[in-house]
């Protein structure tokens, strides 16, 4: 194993810790991988593990165009179809983070999409572009799997409803960030939808963020 893998293995375990500890996944639901640099490989979690329990070893490393395992005897996510066609589809992603979070989930069984407002925003610039919701189907089928990477044609990330949200990075931790940042604005829209009307940013500050996560090197 090189070091380059050892330390994705590593620096996805603390990816998958820091989610698990700020409570937006739960039980052994969700996945995250990564990309190793420079090949057709990632690294995706085993099926059935909780994020905290997690170690370095653990992940598998699997063929992004065959879905083959390569290495590692655990059964990879139920979710390495999607993982695989987000790689395939992006070709600068590093990493992608789906999660099951309580107000993701809640706004895309409304059947809404996120209204871009709010500070959190500036934290992760990229998904000023739009967050998409993509069309329903059953978790783990290659349906879901088609509908994610066509509603991410151009967005780095996307509300599944009855479901969750997924979001990638040219990182793994830039991932994780991105998808912590659409869970918090969903909880604003969903919290302001109990008392009024979402009001967006103006169009001339989403395309000023846009530029900026161009301008920091962020996958946009
Ligand atoms: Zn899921």
């Amino acid at each position: 194993m090189t070091d380059i893998e050892q330390q994705l293995r590593e620096r996805l375990t603390v990816v998958g810790i820091n989610l698990f500890d700020e409570g937006l996944t739960y039980g052994a639901s969700g996945n995250i991988s990564a990309r190793v640099p420079g090949t057709d490989t990632c690294l995706i979690k085993p099926s059935g593990y909780r994020f905290c329990d997690l170690e370095p070893e653990h992940f598998l490393l699997v063929d992004i165009n065959t879905m083959e395992v390569l290495k590692g005897n655990a059964k990879p996510s139920i979710e390495t179809p999607f993982h695989t066609k987000l790689y395939q589809q992006w070709p600068e992603a590093g990493g992608v983070v789906h999660i099951h979070p309580e107000f993701s989930i809640l706004l895309a069984t409304l059947g809404k999409e996120i209204v871009m407002m709010g500070v959190d925003l500036y934290r992760a610039p990229a998904l000023a572009k739009g967050i998409p919701l993509s069309k329903f189907a059953m978790p783990g089928t290659e349906k879901l799997a088609d509908n994610m990477v066509d509603a991410m044609k151009e967005h780095v990330s996307c509300l599944m409803p009855h479901h969750g949200c997924t979001a990638i990075g040219k990182s793994i931790e830039e991932a994780a960030k991105n998808a912590k940042v659409v869970e918090a604005l969903a909880e604003l829209n969903y919290k302001i939808l109990l008392v009024g009307e979402p009001s967006p940013l103006p169009q001339s500050m989403l395309d000023i963020l846009v530029e900026t996560a161009k301008n920091k090197g962020l996958l946009v």
